[in-house]
C-alpha cells in the first residue's frame, strides 16, 4: 500500500479546499466521461466524489479506468470546490470534490450480487451476502447505533458501581421455559454441554460472592420453534443487585434506559410509570400495553347482569367478563367492517363480538333486540363514548375477552391513526402472579422459578392458594413492547425448594438440577435482585426498524438459517464419530 489514507472521504467539506488528501475506500458509482472519470468513493465516514482528468493526470485516470463497482481504491488528490452549479445538496461532501493525482486498486471486486444503492433487494439475497450488505448507509447507520447504545449502557452501569463479569457459555443443561441448545462432548462419551438460556443463575451465584453489581451484555440462546421476529441467539443487558428492593433495580434501569435513549438523541422523562399487572390486564387487555392512545377497556358486567342474552348470562355465570371499548368515529363502518372485526376478535379466542353503532337519533347494534336504550346510555357514558363511536363487546373467560379486546384496541389504533409514533411511553408492570395454572391446574413459574414471593403473606399462600401468590415480579414495557423482565429472587435455599416443588421439582429431583445453586443459597446468599433488557428488540425501536434482524450483523432467517455459513449443517462421518454420536433421521412421513 503506497497511499495511507489521510481523511474520511465523508468528512471533506469547503473548508479543505486547496489541501492534498489521501482517502482509500470502496468505488460506489463510477461515470466515464471520455477523457474524465467520477468516482464516488465511499468509506464509513460517507462519500466524496472524485475526478480523475486524463489531461491533468494520465496515470490516475488510467488507474481510475480499471476500476469498476466496489474495487477497494486508494486516491491522492487536491480538493477542489465543485464548480457552481454542480454541488450536490444530499451530500454532506457536496460542495467539494477530488481531483486526483495520484491512485492505486487496493483490491478488485468481483460484480457484487446487487446493487448497494437499490433499496428493494431481497432479504434473502442481503444475508447471503451479508458482509456486503453491510456497507449499505442503513446498514452502517444500524452498526453504529447500536454501538452507540451499547455503550451509553456500559458507561452508565460503570459509573453507578457495576462490574462487567463474563459467565460461560458451555453449561450444564437446566431445561426450563424453552429449549436448550446442546453440544457434544468429545472428551466424555455421551455427556453433553448446554449454551445458556440467560445468566441468571450465575449472577445470582456473584451475588453469593460479594460482586453486589453484576452486569454482562450478554449472549443467550434459546431452542424455540422459528417465530417471524425472534433469533435462536440474542443479546441481553443483564444485571443483578445485591441488598436492594425492586425500587432500586427500576432506579438503576431508569438511568440507563435514559442514557441509552439519550445516545440515540431522544430525551425521556422518568420516572416512568408505575401499573399493576392486574391494572394493566384490566385498563389495556395486555401485560405489555402501548399506552400512547387510550381506548381503554371497561367492564360492562353490571349493565347486562339482567340481559336475556344466552352468552352474557353464561359469561356471567361461569365467572367469566364482559367488557368493551370504544372506538371513536367508527359508527360508520360497514358490515364488511365490522365483520372482519369480528374475525380478528375470533382469531383470538373470542366466540363472537358484539358491536354497537351509536348514531345521534339511536344506535345500531348485532344484539338489537336484547338491549335498552338506557343500557346504551350507560355503556356510553362508561366508555366515555357518543354519537358517531362504535362500541365493541367482548363476553368470554376473563383472558379472552382481555386478549381479544387488545388486539382489537392495537388494530383499531393504528388503523384510527391514534398512535404517535414519535412518543415513547415507557412503564413498569409489577406484581404478577408468580404461577400460572394450566387447565389441568399443574403449575409454572410466570417468569421463571427463583423470583421472590412479593410479601410474607404471599410467602403463607404458597401453602395453602399458590395460584393466588404475588411475586415480586416486574417487566418493562414500552409503545406495547416487553423491554425486559426481572425480579427479586429467592434467596432462601428452603423457599426455593418449596418453589420448585410446587411447580412439579421435587427436592431429590431440584438437588440433582440445582444442587450447585441450592448449596450457593445456604453459604449466606444476600437478598438480591435484577433483571435482562433486550439488546436487539432497543436498537431496533431506536432505529425505526420493521426487523430485528437489520439491527443484528449476522442474523438468522425467521426460520432460524444462517443463509452465509448455509448453516445448520451436517457433521461429516469422523466428527460423528469422535462425537460419540449416532444421527437417526425421522421416517419422511414421521411429523416429528
Ligand atoms: N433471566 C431472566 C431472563 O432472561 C431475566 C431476569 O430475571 O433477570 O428472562
Amino acid at each position: 500500500m503506497l497511499l495511507k489514507r489521510t481523511h474520511g472521504a465523508g468528512t471533506l467539506r469547503a473548508e479543505h479546499e486547496g489541501q492534498t488528501v489521501t482517502l482509500s475506500g470502496w468505488v460506489r458509482k463510477r461515470r466515464d466521461q471520455g477523457g474524465v472519470i467520477f468516482i464516488d468513493l465511499w468509506d464509513r465516514s460517507g462519500l466524496v466524489q472524485t475526478v480523475f482528468d486524463s489531461s491533468e493526470c494520465p496515470a490516475a485516470h488510467a488507474v481510475a479506468d480499471q476500476c469498476r463497482g466496489e474495487f477497494v481504491l486508494a486516491v491522492q488528490g487536491l480538493v477542489r470546490l465543485r464548480p457552481a452549479g454542480t454541488q450536490n445538496d444530499k451530500l454532506d461532501t457536496g460542495a467539494v470534490e477530488v481531483r486526483a493525482i495520484s491512485a492505486e486498486i487496493l483490491n478488485p471486486s468481483k460484480t457484487p450480487p446487487f446493487q448497494l444503492t437499490d433499496e428493494r433487494i431481497s432479504e434473502e439475497i442481503r444475508l447471503e451476502h451479508r458482509y456486503i450488505d453491510l456497507r449499505r448507509p442503513q446498514m452502517q447507520a444500524n452498526l453504529k447505533l447500536r454501538h452507540q447504545v451499547v455503550k451509553a449502557c456500559r458507561d452508565t452501569l460503570d459509573s453507578l458501581g457495576f462490574w462487567e463479569v463474563e459467565t460461560p457459555c458451555l453449561i450444564r443443561s437446566t431445561p426450563e421455559g424453552a429449549r436448550d441448545y446442546v453440544v457434544p462432548s468429545r472428551l466424555y462419551a455421551g455427556k453433553f454441554y448446554a449454551l445458556p438460556q440467560s445468566p441468571q443463575l450465575f449472577k445470582q451465584m456473584l451475588q453469593v460472592s460479594g460482586v453486589e453489581r453484576y452486569f454482562q451484555i450478554a449472549r443467550c440462546f434459546r431452542d424455540e420453534d422459528a417465530r417471524a421476529d425472534r433469533q435462536p441467539e440474542f443479546t441481553q443487558i443483564d444485571l443483578e443487585m445485591s441488598f436492594v428492593e425492586q425500587e432500586d433495580v427500576f432506579a438503576v434501569v431508569e438511568r440507563v434506559i435514559s442514557a441509552m435513549w439519550a445516545a440515540a438523541g431522544v430525551e425521556l422523562e422518568t420516572p416512568f410509570p408505575r401499573l399493576s399487572h392486574h391494572e394493566a390486564l384490566d385498563r389495556f387487555g395486555s401485560d405489555k400495553p402501548d399506552m400512547r392512545f387510550g381506548m381503554e377497556l371497561k367492564d360492562l358486567g353490571d349493565i347486562f347482569a339482567d340481559s336475556e342474552l344466552r352468552v352474557f348470562q353464561n359469561a356471567l355465570a361461569s365467572g367469566g367478563r364482559i367488557r368493551g371499548i370504544a372506538a371513536p368515529g367508527c359508527a360508520g363502518y360497514s358490515r364488511k367492517q365490522i365483520d372482519d372485526l369480528t374475525q380478528l376478535a375470533r382469531r383470538f379466542g373470542a366466540g363472537g363480538l358484539v358491536s354497537i353503532l351509536v348514531e345521534s337519533s339511536g344506535y345500531r347494534s348485532s344484539i338489537q333486540r336484547y338491549l335498552t336504550q338506557e343500557q346504551v346510555d350507560r355503556i356510553c357514558e362508561r366508555l366515555s363514548a357518543g354519537p358517531g363511536d362504535l362500541i365493541l363487546i367482548v363476553a368470554d373467560r376473563a383472558s379472552v375477552v382481555s386478549e381479544a379486546l387488545n388486539r382489537l384496541r392495537l388494530h383499531l389504533g393504528q388503523a384510527l391513526g391514534l398512535i404517535d409514533s414519535t412518543s415513547w411511553k415507557f412503564a413498569w408492570i409489577l406484581d404478577f402472579p408468580l404461577f400460572e395454572a394450566d387447565d389441568s391446574g399443574a403449575l409454572s413459574p410466570s417468569h421463571h422459578p427463583f423470583s421472590h414471593p412479593k410479601n410474607p403473606r404471599d410467602v403463607e399462600l404458597l401453602e395453602t392458594a399458590p395460584t393466588e401468590v404475588i411475586g415480586s415480579v416486574y417487566d418493562l414495557a414500552v409503545n406495547g413492547v416487553e423491554m425486559g423482565s426481572g425480579s427479586i429472587r429467592v434467596h432462601d435455599p428452603r423457599l426455593q425448594l418449596k418453589i420448585l416443588e410446587l411447580i412439579g421439582i421435587s427436592e431429590e429431583k431440584a438437588w440433582e438440577r440445582f444442587g450447585f445453586l441450592l448449596h450457593a443459597l445456604s453459604y449466606g446468599a444476600p437478598p438480591h435482585g435484577g433483571i435482562a433488557l433486550g439488546v436487539d428488540r432497543i436498537v431496533q425501536m431506536l432505529a425505526g426498524e420493521q426487523t430485528i434482524r437489520d439491527v443484528i450483523a449476522f442474523p438468522k432467517t425467521a426460520s432460524g438459517i444462517d443463509l452465509m455459513l448455509d448453516c445448520p449443517s451436517e457433521l461429516d462421518a469422523a466428527q460423528l464419530k469422535e462425537l460419540h454420536l449416532d444421527v437417526v433421521l425421522p421416517a419422511a412421513d414421521d411429523p416429528a
